[in-house]
């Protein structure tokens, strides 16, 4: 048995660490290229530009427009090529730290610094970077060449952003034990190029129980903008444990269901966590999950707000060629599903999906 598993160099998470990044990068490069929008350039652009003038480094901030597309990454490129760059800092939401990501590895793996300012999601400590084309469908996942160097989380700035971000990285950390520990089952290779580890798997179930005891009085804590002992681990729960857990543990249908509701227009303001949320109750439906594990799963979706059935994700009106569109497409060969078992059929995920929302409905 191969297993791999691949992590940040180094993590950082606490209140007020945004200040002291000027300490932790001391020893890597001598101009950075900021890569962030407009919005945390006001935010939060001038606290960067302090900490790392403490150090005796120079930036650059690149104002991103929003989209992680190939002129994005080209663009960013040219300008820290132009500035002379040596380094590259990603801050903000998913998109703007998967542009600083590309851009360090289409310039040779420079070193990347992740700054995530809100916890919707746990691609911050992976080494994948999800590109987009204009019309905001995925062309691409890049392979960085290593995990980023440094992921810095200011817990202060987490607690600023609108509850509904916090809530989608749980439901996007909710599915990460479940996914890999089907891939454990099944013994299917996990983007780390290996088998689920018991290392990864350990991480994954820990990131679940975490989860389950904290989560109430985490969302408590953001709504008053407080940083308290619950909001940390579930913030930690949700950006290392599951960043790690998935990269190094599998994904599973869960993943795969997300991607194929890309096929339901009605679901598309639903959030990455939120249709991840609702994947992990139809894989649960696939795995024929024993009750006890399908209820608690359940409730905890409910307690926090989270999409238990196809008309929490907008999907209001249910028609059965979308559904069977979405289920082909999650149960592509080359999609997470098979990692549960290979011959699983669209057939079944169709069922699955409408068991899930049957049994997830409000009545
Ligand atoms: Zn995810």
């Amino acid at each position: 048995m191969t297993i791999g598993i691949k992590a940040p160099g180094y993590y950082i998470q606490g209140a007020g660490e945004l200040d002291r990044l000027g300490n932790y990068i001391k020893k890597i490069g001598t101009s950075f290229l900021v890569i962030g929008s407009a919005n945390n350039k006001k935010r939060i652009g001038d606290r960067i530009a302090v900490s790392l003038k403490s150090a005796d480094k120079t930036m650059f901030y690149w104002e991103f427009g929003g989209q992680c597309s190939k002129q994005a990454i080209a663009d960013a490129v040219t300008a820290a090529q132009k500035q002379g760059c040596d380094a590259i800092i990603g801050v903000g939401g998913g998109k703007a730290l998967d542009t600083a990501k590309a851009v360090a590895t289409n310039m040779g793996g420079l070193p990347a610094i992740i700054i995530p300012t809100i916890a919707s999601n746990d691609a911050p400590c992976s080494s994948v970077a999800v590109i987009y084309n204009d019309d905001d469908v995925v062309v691409k996942a890049l392979m960085m060449h290593r995990n980023p160097d440094i992921v810095l989380v200011d817990t202060n700035l987490i607690v600023q952003a609108p509850k509904q971000y916090l809530i989608a990285g749980m439901g996007d950390a909710l599915a990460t034990y479940f996914e890999a520990r089907a891939c454990r089952r099944s013994g299917a290779k996990t983007m780390s190029r290996g088998q689920c580890s018991m290392t990864a798997l350990a991480l994954a179930e820990l990131c679940y129980k975490t989860l389950l005891r904290n989560s109430v009085n985490a969302l408590t804590a953001v709504e008053h903008h407080v940083v308290t002992p619950a909001l940390e681990v579930v913030v930690e729960a949700c950006v290392y444990l599951s960043g790690v857990g998935f990269e190094s543990g599998g994904l599973a249908a869960a993943h795969a269901v997300n991607d194929g509701l890309a096929h339901v227009p009605q679901a598309s303001k639903a959030s990455h966590g939120e249709k991840v949320a609702f994947g992990l109750l139809v894989q649960l439906q696939l795995e024929h999950a024993p009750q006890e594990e399908w209820d608690t799963v359940l409730a905890y979706i409910r307690t926090v707000d989270l999409p238990s059935c196809l008309a929490d994700l907008g999907i209001t009106e249910v028609k059965e060629a979308e559904i069977r569109k979405a289920a082909e497409a999650a149960a592509a060969p080359a999609q997470f599903t098979k990692n549960i078992r290979p011959d699983i059929t669209a057939e079944e995920v169709y069922n699955a999906i409408m068991a899930a929302d049957a049994a997830g409905g409000h009545t």
